[in-house]
């Protein structure tokens, strides 16, 4: 498979009153072609501000990405200028947020909205970005194209809203599509629905997907491949098989154990006791070292390394040091 975005040992760090907030410390990720990638973890970990770091929409006056590669198509977007970014944004890479009113303009119609970028990217004229519009439109599933067209962001219900504004993320054709949180403002059956769509149309257009959510229950169904988020590092990657039948990492462990079951017995989730860490005054050590049930004395005191689990899967955990003691998941992790 061919390689589309590399990140390469990213930080990115805000400027706080109380200091320097060091927010992603250390991400490498690697997405080919095509692929879907999902990044799971709890607010805070750090996955919208990777993603936001990829598209260079962290705010300038108080962030910083502050090493790192980020490269797209070879390119390192790092060192990007802003106008080399006004390109991309939109045309090869796009990002849909939680909240599709945020992302739509209320004064203008969905079909302006849609044309917009395609004007501006593809210098298609008027009746050709209105023809393209309808049939984008159509592709997201909304019926009757041609008279929603006309119609204002206000006379669309919320996951109609959301569907019209992946049509205005894929309009140009992007090799990359970021959904943050695409569907936690949508009610339980819509979301299916949304999902079930961008599953359907990854299928048909071939763009990547990076989809940011702190839900494993929404992963399963549309990304190939799971990178776990923690205290602003990745802690465990793999694919989608790998994280949900084989998971290593004890902060995996703790996010599957609290997922509902299909089948379970009692229906109380088990969440994970504690808090994140404090990025003000990050750990030396491993970061879920606070909360975890098997932290050791050297997981305090040194940050572990990413070790091979299998040529897709890794974890960053002591316990798969060959000379910690053997731990197997607990019962309630298991699928
Ligand atoms: Fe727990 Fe140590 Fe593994 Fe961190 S490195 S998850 S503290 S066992
Ligand atoms: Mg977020």
């Amino acid at each position: 498979m061919e390689k589309l975005l590399e990140l390469k040992n990213v930080h990115v760090s805000f400027n706080t009153y109380g200091g320097e907030v060091k927010a992603v410390r250390g991400v490498n990720l690697q997405l080919d072609k095509g692929e879907s990638l999902a990044i799971v973890g709890e607010s805070g970990s750090g996955k919208s501000v990777t993603s936001k770091a990829v598209m260079r929409l962290l705010p300038a006056k108080t962030s910083k990405i502050k090493e790192g590669q980020i490269l797209f198509e070879g390119k390192d977007l790092v060192k990007a200028s802003n106008r080399e970014m006004e390109k991309i944004r939109g045309a090869e890479i796009s990002m849909i947020f939680q909240d599709p009113m945020t992302s739509l303009n209320p004064t203008m119609t969905v079909g302006k909205q849609i044309m917009e970028g395609l004007r501006k990217h593809q210098n298609m004229s008027k009746g050709e970005a209105k023809e393209r519009a309808i049939n984008l439109l159509k592709l997201v599933g909304i019926p009757n194209p041609e008279v929603r067209v006309q119609e204002y962001p206000h006379q669309f219900s919320g996951g109609m809203r959301q569907r019209v504004v992946i049509a205005i993320a894929l309009a140009c054709n992007p090799k990359l599509l970021i959904a943050d949180e695409p569907t936690t403002a949508l009610d339980v059956t819509i979301q299916a629905q949304i999902l079930d769509l961008m599953r359907d149309l990854q299928e048909k257009t071939g763009t990547a997907i990076i989809l940011i959510t702190h839900d494993l229950g929404v992963v399963a169904n549309l990304a190939q491949r799971v990178a776990v988020m923690y205290g602003g590092t990745i802690v465990e990657t793999g694919t989608v098989d790998e994280i949900f039948y084989k998971p290593k990492h004890p902060y995996t462990w703790g996010l599957l154990a609290s997922m509902p079951k299909l089948h379970a017995e009692s229906k109380e989730l088990l969440a994970i006791p504690g808090t994140p860490p404090d990025l003000l005054n990050p750990p030396k050590g491993c970061p879920f070292a606070a909360r975890c049930p098997y932290a050791m004395e050297v997981c305090v005191e040194h940050m572990p390394e990413a070790y091979d689990v299998s040529t897709s899967h890794k974890a960053a955990c002591w316990l798969l040091d060959e000379r910690a003691p053997k731990v197997e998941p607990p019962e309630e992790a298991l699928v």
